[in-house]
């Protein structure tokens, strides 16, 4: 194990897509365990399957730590002491190594085309072995230099043959990893099959280049998902085989993130199935133009979906659930990630975004929301005008994007309102009311909510009618329809001309 030390953990994401939250949710544990310990967090693109490779995902990946605010200390366009930071651009540096385990005995070239690899799965094909693996049971009748005599070997090297360097998996030995999640976790390597190392055109496989490039960028800690446990024992024999043992990072596997009903990883097939985004932000794929929503384009904070991510198979023991980014790099353990799934539940990742937007302040949220308000063609000539609007709302607000519902009627008024839920009591008395409650207002100097609704109050006493009965016109006439912030706070944000305005043009459309 890597001993005293600087703490250095990295994302090491191949750029083939969106970014799932599981995704996040990695890059913040590292982050967090990294700010924790005074470390550094890298970011490394591991982009050697050529095949699979997806243009304008590194960048996606970049605006997304951007956006959640885990912004690393080295990466491909940062730099730092260990450039380059994709791995396609360290293509000439793996072979070695790879050469260094054939010369030791634990890796070997192997020959074999398409076709005769084809031929061997049709070949040991059987009912209990549904898909033959290139392993012990198999390479010796493969074309390969443990099978071939050596003047064929060097012949076929001589003479350039492609080839690949696979790894010569010991046959039943038990490869133990420990787990700082897990514990101790033990593989037999019999049941892993001969992996690719080196391919044909001379780039690493993802076994080799995460083991070399976690070696020579002097990682301490490996934290990724799950899903990569099977590989560690591959990894495990390749830091011993290659003489690194002692630099061995220690090992964490984060648990899924599962579908709401427990039943499985979440994919981004059940997002759309059920209607929430699974990526942080929008990503348009550029080979099918399928765009896939994202937390962000839907009105999330960052902050909420760092909190929200962060309690996806962590707590600090207590029932505590809001915390603030420093917060839990001062409270997070990897310890006290749990081993099992986590649920999301995206009626509970709402609830984390509003409970952040209500208790941010109007002039932390304004920038977003001002930007939303603009796409939306509401033009702001006031920015106080939209800070009150903010702050007078923001309890109301769940999404980002609720500001608009909430608040666009202060900026534009209502084209038509909804007479429905006043029509049947509506009478000539309360027309008149109103009429005469405008000519008080416009006769006052200022309104502030408590004056308004003294002069609303008086006036409803005067008349003999319930201010109960007057609120929800007065409302619709506002608002346009049954929904907002106090009516008296409404009609001060706008002020006395505009609610005087709004209060005779709805008269003209009721009865
Ligand atoms: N490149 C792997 C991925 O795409 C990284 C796994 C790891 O962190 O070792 O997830």
């Amino acid at each position: 194990m890597a001993t005293n030390n600087k703490v250095r953990v990295r994302f090491a994401p191949s750029p083939t897509g969106g970014l799932h939250l599981g995704g996040v949710r990695t890059v913040l544990f590292n982050y967090l365990f990294a700010k924790q310990h005074k470390g550094d967090f890298i970011l490394r693109i591991e982009d050697t399957d050529q095949s699979r490779f997806v243009p304008g995902a590194e960048q996606y990946i970049v605006d997304c730590l951007t956006w959640c605010g885990l912004i690393p200390d080295e990466s491909p366009s940062l730099g730092g002491d260990y450039a380059p930071y994709r791995q396609s651009e360290r293509k000439p540096l793996y072979r070695q190594y790879a050469e260094q385990l054939v010369e030791s005995g634990h890796a070997y070239y192997a020959f074999d085309t398409p076709e005769e690899l084809d031929a061997m799965r049709a070949k040991f094909k059987s009912e209990h072995n549904a898909s033959p693996q290139y392993d012990h049971q198999v390479r010796m009748q493969m074309r390969n230099s443990l099978s071939l005599p050596s003047h064929e070997i060097k012949r076929l090297l001589d003479e350039g043959i492609p080839h690949v360097i696979r790894i010569k998996m010991p046959v039943d030995e038990v490869v133990g990893l420990k787990d700082m999640i897990r514990g101790g976790v033990n593989f037999n390597t019999s049941q892993v099959d001969d992996k690719v190392l080196l391919k044909g055109d001379g780039m690493p496989t993802y076994h080799l280049a995460v083991v070399v490039d976690d070696y020579l960028m002097k990682i301490t800690h490996a934290f990724r998902g799950e899903e990569w446990l099977p590989s560690a024992a591959v990894h495990v024999l390749l830091w011993k085989y290659l003489g690194w043992e002692d630099a061995m990072p220690q090992w964490a596997h984060l648990p899924l993130i599962l579908k709401p009903d427990g039943n499985g990883k979440l994919s981004k097939r059940d997002g759309d199935r059920l209607g929430f985004p699974v990526f942080a932000m929008d990503w348009l794929d550029p080979k099918t133009n399928e765009l896939t929503k994202g937390f962000k384009e839907l009105g999330f904070l960052p902050s909420a979906f760092i909190n929200l991510l962060a309690m996806l198979g962590w707590n600090d023991g207590t029932t505590r659930e809001l915390f603030t980014l420093d917060e839990l790099i001062h409270n997070f353990s990897i310890e006290r990630v749990h081993k099992g799934g986590a649920k999301f539940d995206f009626e509970k990742a709402k609830w984390f975004n509003h409970e952040w937007i209500k208790n941010s302040t109007a002039k932390a949220l304004f920038p977003e929301v001002k930007k939303l308000f603009e796409q939306e063609n509401v033009a702001i000539n006031n920015d106080a005008q939209l800070e009150r609007v903010i702050e007078l709302t923001k309890e109301r607000c769940t999404l980002l994007t609720d500001f608009i519902t909430q608040g666009k009627f202060f900026f534009v008024a209502p084209e038509e309102i909804n007479g429905e839920p006043i029509k049947a009591k509506w009478n000539s008395d309360k027309a008149n009311f109103f009429e005469e409650f405008s000519r008080l207002l416009k006769a006052t100097d200022t309104i502030d909510a408590i004056s308004a609704e003294t002069i609303f109050k008086n006036l409803a006493t005067e008349k003999n009618i319930k201010p109960g009965e007057l609120q929800l016109p007065l409302r619709i006439m506002l608002v346009g329809d049954k929904y907002g912030p106090p009516v008296f706070d409404i009609a001060a944000t706008l002020g006395k001309d505009e609610t005087c305005i709004r209060i005779l043009s709805a008269l003209a459309q009721l009865p």
